[in-house]
C-alpha cells in the first residue's frame, strides 16, 4: 500500500510540473514513511539529520514527510527536524504539492494531518512504477483491532471503493498496456462491509475475469476470519485470477491468536488451506508470521512450527515481534527477551526455508509461463538470465537460448524449470524448441515508455505524459 501511495505522490508532483531528479541534485525530497516495521522513526530522523547540512548549503531545497509515521508523529517531526518544509498524513496525500507551494511562499513549515479520508486516494494522479502491472486499491483502513498492529489507528476504519470505480481503473490500466493487476486492501475479503454486500469481493474477482486483455489478477491481503467459500469458488472459476494466495497466519497457537485478537483459530486456518488446495491444486500459498509475541511460550511456538509444517507454505514473511508504541500489545507485561525471540525466529526460518526448497523442488521439469519483469536477479551480470514471475508468483530466472528472441518486460515466456532453490527457480532451456516467447501489449507499452523516457515520441504514445493517470478512463477527444 505504501509503494502504491508513493506512486501517487510521484504522479501528483509530476502533474504539478516537477520532474524526476534522475541522479541530478534534487530540489525536493519526499519521504513516504511506514510505521509498521521497527525503527522507522530512527531511520527517518537519521535521514533527516543527514539532509540538514545539504539543505543549509542549498537554499530553496524542500523536504516533505508523509505516510504513517507522519500521521502518528505529526508536530514531533517539525520539532525534531525544523528544517522539514511539509508534513502530511495518510488521509491527505493529495495535499503534497499545495503544502510545498505554501511552505515556499510563507517560508515556514506546513503541517497538515486529516483524521479521516476526504478523497479516496485512487482518484489522485498516479505515476505507475510499472507499465505491465499495477496496484489497484479497493479499500483503505481496517475494522479489525489486532493488538500488535498500528494500522487501524493510522489508516482509520475501512473505506470501500465502489466496484464500478475499481473496474474503471482496471480497464484504464489495461488500456494503457497492463496485463496484471493486484487488488489492494488491508483486509480485501471484508470488501463490501461498508455498502452491505458480504460477497462483494468474490463478485469483484469474477468481474475482473470479464476484462479483455487482463491476464493476471492477484490480491493482498485477505484475513482468515472473513475468508469465505465464495471467494475460493471465484478464484477457482475465474481463469485470470492467479493460483496464488497470501494468507497471514501470524501464530499457530490459539492462545496467542486470542491475545493478538485474531478471531480465527489454527484449525480454521488449516481448513481454508485444504479447501483452496482442493479447488486449486497448483496454488502457491504464502503467509506472515510473528515470532515472540508477548506471553508466547515454547509450547505456543511449537504450535506455530506444527502449523507451518502442515501448511507447506511456498514462502513466508517472518517477523520478530517488537513493540509498537500506541498498540495494546506494547502494554502487555510478558514481553520476551530478545535472545529467546531470536532463537525461535532462527528455528522458524530454518523450517520454512526447508519447506520452501522442498516445494520448489516439486516444480522441476514443469512448464511454466513467466511474465517477464524489468528487474533481474542479483547474479544476472554473470548468468545473463532474465527474470519474471510464474502464474503462482514464484520467481523464475531464465536464460534465452542463443539466437532466440529476447522478451521485453511485459512479454511472456514459457520455459521448463531446470533448477530449484528455496527462494527462486531457474529455467535454462536446452534449445529454442524449449523456449516460447509471447509478445504482449504490455511489452509494446514497455517499448513506448522507454522511447518516451529518452524524449522520443513513440507510435501510439498517447498524451506523452506516460505513467501519470487519474486512475479513470480518459474521455476520447471528439472527432471534428
Ligand atoms: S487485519 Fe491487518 S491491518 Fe487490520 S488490524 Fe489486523 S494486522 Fe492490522
Amino acid at each position: 500500500m505504501n509503494v502504491h501511495d508513493s506512486e501517487r505522490m510521484s504522479g501528483l508532483l509530476e502533474e504539478a510540473g516537477y520532474v524526476p531528479a534522475d541522479g541530478e541534485f534534487a530540489d525536493v525530497i519526499v519521504f513516504n514513511t511506514c510505521a509498521v516495521r521497527e525503527n522507522a522513526d530512527n531511520k527517518l530522523y537519521g535521514n533527516l539529520g543527514q539532509l540538514r547540512q545539504v539543505k543549509a548549503a542549498n537554499p530553496g531545497m524542500q523536504i516533505a514527510v508523509g505516510g504513517c509515521l507522519a500521521q502518528k508523529d505529526r508536530e514531533t517531526i517539525v520539532r525534531k527536524a525544523p528544517w522539514v518544509d511539509a508534513v502530511f498524513g495518510t488521509h491527505n496525500v493529495g495535499a503534497l504539492p499545495a503544502l510545498l507551494n505554501r511552505a515556499r511562499h510563507n517560508n515556514e513549515a506546513q503541517l497538515e494531518i486529516l483524521e479521516s479520508l476526504d478523497v479516496f486516494p485512487s482518484t489522485l494522479p498516479t505515476k505507475r512504477d510499472s507499465v505491465y502491472s499495477g496496484w489497484v486499491s479497493i479499500s483503505v483502513g481496517c475494522n479489525n483491532t489486532c493488538t500488535f498492529c498500528i494500522v487501524p489507528s493510522l489508516r482509520g476504519k475501512e473505506k470501500d471503493r465502489r466496484p464500478g470505480e475499481i473496474l474503471s481503473e482496471i480497464q484504464a490500466l489495461v488500456d494503457d498496456g497492463a496485463v496484471e493487476v493486484t487488488l489492494l486492501g488491508q483486509n480485501v475479503n471484508s470488501y463490501g462491509v461498508e455498502f452491505g454486500d458480504r460477497q462483494a469481493f468474490s463478485k469483484l474477482l469474477r468481474a475482473c475475469g470479464q476484462i479483455a486483455g487482463l491476464e493476471r489478477v492477484r490480491f493482498t491481503s485477505p484475513h482468515p476470519a472473513a475468508f469465505t467459500d465464495d471467494v475460493i469458488e471465484a478464484m477457482a472459476e475465474t481463469p485470470n485470477v492467479m493460483p496464488q494466495l497470501h494468507m497471514p497466519l501470524q501464530s499457530g497457537s490459539d492462545k496467542v491468536l486470542k491475545d493478538m485478537r485474531r478471531s480465527y483459530r489454527s484449525s480454521r486456518f488449516l481448513g481454508i488451506l485444504d479447501k483452496v488446495r482442493e479447488r486449486i491444486p497448483q496454488a502457491a500459498i504464502s503467509t506472515d508470521i510473528i515470532v515472540g509475541f508477548p506471553g508466547e511460550t515454547e509450547e505456543d511456538f511449537q504450535a506455530t512450527l506444527d502449523v507451518v509444517e502442515k501448511s507447506r507454505f511456498a514462502s513466508a514473511f517472518t517477523f520478530q515481534y517488537s513493540k509498537r508504541p500506541g498498540t495494546p500489545a506494547a502494554e502487555l507485561p510478558a514481553q520476551l527477551p530478545k535472545a529467546v525471540v531470536q532463537e525461535r525466529y532462527e528455528r522458524l526460518t530454518a523450517l520454512q526455508d526447508r519447506i520452501a526448497a522442498e516445494e520448489n523442488a516439486k516444480q522441476l521439469g514443469r512448464r511454466v509461463e513467466v511474465l517477464v519483469t524489468a528487474q533481474s536477479g542479483r547474479k544476472a551480470g554473470e548468468t545473463h538470465r532474465l527474470s519474471g514471475r510464474a502464474k503462482d508468483q514464484r520467481l523464475v530466472h531464465f536464460s534465452v537460448p542463443e539466437g532466440a528472441e529476447a522478451p521485453r518486460p511485459g512479454d511472456f515466456v514459457t520455459v521448463t524449470i531446470t533448477e530449484a532453490a528455496a527462494f527462486h527457480l531457474v529455467a535454462d532451456p536446452a534449445g529454442p524448441e524449449d523456449y516460447i516467447v509471447r509478445r504482449s501489449r504490455a511489452g509494446d507499452a514497455w517499448d513506448r515508455s522507454q522511447a518516451e523516457s529518452c524524449g522520443v515520441p513513440a507510435p501510439g504514445a498517447g498524451s506523452g505524459k506516460a505513467g501519470v493517470s487519474l486512475g479513470m478512463p480518459a474521455i476520447p477527444a471528439r472527432r471534428a
